[in-house]
């Protein structure tokens, strides 16, 4: 335990009056549920009413209704297309042990019998018919019975794990209805919440044997006294250190249930849900924290499995830490009891509830803490602050991880939370706290131009964003505003939002105001850009005058896209020894800095409070030649750039390929993360078959437009090897540089959508030597790529093209192609096997080079393997040789064909087909290839027809076996022999062209 001391006083007399809207209204529904438990049919049978308040000045004529049991039905409703569309088909082919549903509803309204239909479109929302409209100022109470079939706890939320329980979002349930109408909302695993508050009373019965947490407070002595009594047998177990797996009540993990039922009652007045958990095998343990302003007392509850027994000992702890640091930075606790359940579901790290939660699987004590205090959180951000998590997600999730992220680096301001993901500091990602997990997630994400804005409907997020902006991005964009505040304004402003907000429904502007009117500033930087844009923060150190030992004058620039408050360190040695705020909209020409002493450095943001997607160009340095350089640091293979360093990592590389033989050299690059702006890589090699260097150069900058552009990279990639094939002679050898631009199109608000395309154009001078005769090409082309990504469908084009001119004797060639393919996955419930069509078109609509000559367009690549890689963008163990296994290496591109022929190069035009078929046998590598086309050869046109077996690795490995290939290739292909028909393909370069953040972790 560590010591809080109190050091703030509520400053919300001081803050200048509430923002509070005198027209703000909300809805008011007061439930009253008895349910009984079925746990050998898995059903619940219960009886619901609830008395619904007409707060708005509208008149209703009908309420509209949540059965979100029914998200479980199958696999048409939201939650069962959202799960097919991330590739989950549990829902789309559940048979009836997994899937859920809610029947035997009857609803009245003042004891009358009404009419009601479900929704159109959404079976997990329905709409009741008010047979006398309902006035503003009016109440009625609605009333129905329902039985709840519960689902398989393998889908989402609402399920059972056998005769465990996690009861959720599981009784009919008014939408919110606010001055912007209806808020009726099909269940999603993502962006879940937006309820009417009021009051639950919830009587549930069950056999006896069941320990049962819940919303709310225990109305049954028994109830606890049964608690006291497990807690006891809990508490020696734990003080013997007997983490026994068995359960009590019998050896069995799970004891059979008793014959007899209780009836537990809870109640609980201003909340907007009710969950509870049931199971026979929980232990328990209880405690108490004393608020920190009202001195009110709070019990805590820790309800686990006995297998989790040693993980979740200390848990009291964990929820007396969190809930003590979350009323002393937001306000007090407003319940009497809080609770965390060790869930038995799969679904997410936790869950939250009113005064109760569910937590998932941990790995470590620390990663339990961390889940505990997260959702525990949650009864500030999304229980008390009731805002609407489907479209303003940030306000709960994002919030509360900003006071996660604090709860952790206040009592642990040592831990090393993301090293420890990266494998315990894997390589050189050392160093790194839970705070540097967004800073670092964020950073990255933003840096590859795949960056959302914080304010995205939860559903039009793809899941990474979901996680690193929404939760992560506004945890630093509001420690952004705490460290500019300062912890005493920022904590008084918070805790005035609370008062003014709690159990109500707060929307962004109410948070802005409510936080602008206590801090008295603008905050637009924050609300406008931060919030609902992509654009990003960079300030550089562009000039730092010494004027004497203790003043200077700094000179900032501005280089990102937001006007934001800039925070400048003056710093001894690493230690920050003085800090000032430049507001918003001020000029940053002339800063007039003041030290108490003689400083080392002087550096923007250098306790990353500042969320810069660029922190290389924020120091200076009182010493050295270069001072605004930071210091170099040298780290083998991978690590993160950190600010204040430029690091270099650097590898020793071995390498091979027919010409070159054997090559040893070093990769030197500052491929870090986040990535920066100017990335190199330097590659050279010793080659033995050259007896010279060989190897590889990249340098490229990249940039983040605002608009239309998600990314935009300019570069050039140089390379040299060895060829022997240029001419029969030893001393061939190839050079080529080629500047590229590249960049990634797209709105990034889109980013979500299926749809992804790129565009390319790159130039190329290509010298190919023998001896000492060079022949030289210039050349380069342009390539539009579209993907179209589905889990069951995708589609890519390609259209490209290319030109290049021989500068030595003149002959230039143009042509042009178009590539599609379209993948279909055929068999389904979670094996996937595809089948896959590809069409390629292309022509020469210029040529004057030789036709024997390359490049050409080939149909397939035996023997000639480099020769339709004339821009060098591919790797080949024997670049153009014509004999032996390193010749049989084919290459996926232009005609496709899978089999072993010379023949079909062409320099006029040529059509092909490619189709593969995965054989729905285990394990997935099998498959046939079909190839077919057409290709004019001089004034002749031929057909060509091939087939065969495949064996296939993924995307990086593939051996191809002729079966049938037609008589034009047959007769061209001059070996007989079987085993030089075969052909084999291996991809190498899967990093070089679009660096994908998912193949880092
Ligand atoms: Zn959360």
């Amino acid at each position: 335990m560590i010591k809080i001391l109190i050091q703030l006083t509520l400053f919300i007399g001081y803050c200048s009056s509430s923002s509070f809207s005198q027209n703000y209204w909300q809805q008011e529904v007061n439930y009253t549920i008895e349910v009984t438990l079925d746990d050998v049919n898995h059903k619940l049978f219960g009886n619901e009413s609830f008395e619904y308040i007409n707060n708005s000045p509208s008149t209703l004529n009908e309420l509209r209704i949540h059965l979100w049991p029914n998200a479980y039905k199958n696999g048409e409703t939201a939650l069962g297309q959202q799960q097919y569309k991330d590739g989950n088909d549990d829902l789309k082919f559940a048979n009836d042990s997994l899937t859920g549903w809610i029947d035997s509803l009857n609803f009245s309204v003042n004891g009358a019998k009404v009419n009601w239909r479900f929704d159109s479109t959404h079976s997990d929302i329905c709409i009741i018919e008010l047979k006398t409209p309902l006035l503003p100022g009016d109440r009625i109470t609605v009333a129905t019975p329902f039985v709840v079939k519960i689902p398989s706890g393998e889908i989402s939320r609402l399920g059972h794990i056998e005769q465990s329980y996690q009861i959720t979002q599981w009784y009919p349930k008014p939408a919110v209805f606010d001055a912007t109408g209806w808020h009726d909302m099909p269940y999603l695993n993502q962006g879940e919440f937006y309820s009417e508050f009021g009051s639950f009373d919830v009587s549930i019965t069950l056999p006896k044997n069941y320990a049962i947490a819940a919303t709310g407070d225990l109305q049954s002595d028994e109830e606890f006294q049964f608690r006291k009594n497990i807690e006891k047998l809990t508490r020696e177990k734990i003080d013997n250190n007997n983490y026994s797996r068995k359960s009590r009540g019998g050896g069995g993990i799970t004891p059979e249930s008793s014959a007899e039922f209780k009836t537990v009652r809870f109640t609980q007045d201003k909340v907007h849900d009710f969950a509870w958990f049931a199971d026979k095998r929980y232990e328990i343990l209880s405690g108490e924290i004393e608020l920190p302003y009202s001195k009110r007392k709070v019990t805590s509850w820790a309800f686990f499995t006995p297998k989790n027994m040693n993980l979740w000992k200390d848990a009291i702890e964990y929820i007396n830490d969190g809930t003590n640091f979350y009323s002393l930075w937001n306000g007090d606790y407003p319940y009497n009891s809080v609770t965390a359940v060790d869930g038995t579901i799969s679904a997410g790290g936790g869950m939250e509830y009113p005064t109760i939660t569910v937590i998932g699987n941990s790995s470590s004590e620390m990663e339990l803490e961390t889940v505990i205090v997260h959702e525990i959180g949650h009864n500030w951000f999304y229980g008390i602050l009731g805002s609407n998590e489907r479209n303003h997600g940030w306000m709960d999730e994002g919030i509360n991880t900003l006071n996660e992220v604090r709860y952790i680096q206040t009592k642990y301001p040592n831990n090393t939370n993301l090293s420890q993901i990266f494998n315990g500091g894997f390589l050189h990602f050392n160093g790194l706290s839970h705070f540097d997990t967004g800073d670092f997630f964020y950073r990255t994400l933003s840096g590859l131009g795949l960056e959302q804005a914080i304010e995205t409907p939860s559903e039009d997020f793809t899941s990474t964003n979901y996680s690193v902006i929404m939760y992560q991005k506004t945890g630093l964009v509001f420690n952004y505003l705490r460290r500019y505040l300062g912890d005493e304004k920022f904590d008084s402003c918070m805790q005035n939002y609370f008062e003014t907000w709690k159990f109500k429904h707060p929307q962004p502007e109410d948070m802005r105001k409510t936080l602008e009117s206590c801090s008295g500033k603008k905050l637009d930087w924050l609300f406008k850009d931060l919030i609902r844009t992509c654009n990003h923060v960079d300030f550089k150190l562009k000039k730092v005058k010494k004027i004497d030992e203790t003043n200077y004058t700094v000179k900032i620039k501005n280089v990102g896209q937001v006007d934001s408050p800039i925070s400048i360190h003056g710093l001894i040695g690493d230690s920050i020894v003085s800090t000032t705020w430049i507001e918003p909209g001020l000029k940053t020409n002339k800063i007039q800095l003041q030290s108490v002493s003689r400083l080392d450095g002087i550096s923007i943001s250098a306790d990353k409070s500042i969320p810069e997607i660029n922190r290389q160009n924020n120091h200076w340095k009182s010493k050295g030649l270069f001072k605004r350089f930071e210091k170099p640091k040298f780290e083998f293979l991978i690590g993160d750039n950190e600010s204040r360093r430029s690091n270099m990592f650097w590898t020793p590389i071995i390498g091979g390929n027919f010409h070159d033989k054997f090559m040893i050299g070093g990769a030197f690059h500052n491929f870090g993360l986040p990535i920066n702006k100017f990335q190199y890589l330097i590659a050279p090699m010793y080659s033995f078959g050259r007896n010279f260097i060989s190897g590889i150069t990249e340098l490229s900058y990249t940039t983040l437009p605002k608009d239309n552009i998600r990314l935009s990279k300019i570069g050039v990639s140089i390379k040299s090897f060895k060829d022997d094939s240029i001419r029969d002679r030893n001393e061939s050898f190839y050079f080529i540089a080629s500047p590229y631009w590249y960049a990634k199109l797209g709105k990034r608000a889109k980013l979500s959508k299926p749809f992804e395309n790129s565009i390319r154009v790159q130039t190329m001078y290509r010298a190919n030597v023998f001896g000492h005769n060079t022949t030289q090409y210039a050349g380069g082309f342009i390539e539009h790529v579209s993907n179209y990504v589905k889990p069951n469908h995708k589609v890519n084009t390609k259209i490209r093209t290319d030109f290049a001119s021989n500068l030595d004797n003149g002959q230039k060639f143009g042509r042009s192609s178009l590539e599609a393919t379209y993948k279909f996955r055929y068999l389904r419930k979670n094996q996937k096997r595809w089948i896959s069509l590809r069409g390629f078109v292309g022509g020469y609509w210029y040529n004057k080079f030789n036709i024997n000559s390359n490049p050409n367009y080939m149909m397939s690549f035996a023997g000639m393997n480099g020769a339709q890689d004339l821009f060098v963008e591919d790797y080949f163990f024997g670049r153009n040789i014509t004999s032996g296994i390193w010749s049989q290496q084919r290459y996926e591109n232009m005609g496709g064909f899978s089999s072993a022929s010379n023949f079909g190069a062409t320099n006029q035009w040529m059509a092909t087909g490619n189709l593969y078929f995965q054989i729905p046998i285990k394990p997935n590598m099998f498959g046939v290839f079909i190839d077919f086309g057409t290709v004019q050869l001089g004034t002749k046109n031929y057909g060509l027809f091939n087939t065969g077996l495949a064996l296939k690795l993924g995307d990086v490995f593939g051996v191809y076996f002729p079966i049938y290939m037609n008589d034009v290739l047959e007769n061209s292909f001059g070996s007989k022999k079987y085993s030089e028909r075969i052909r084999f393909s291996l991809k190498l370069n899967l990093m070089t062209r679009d660096f994908k953040f998912r193949d880092l972790f």
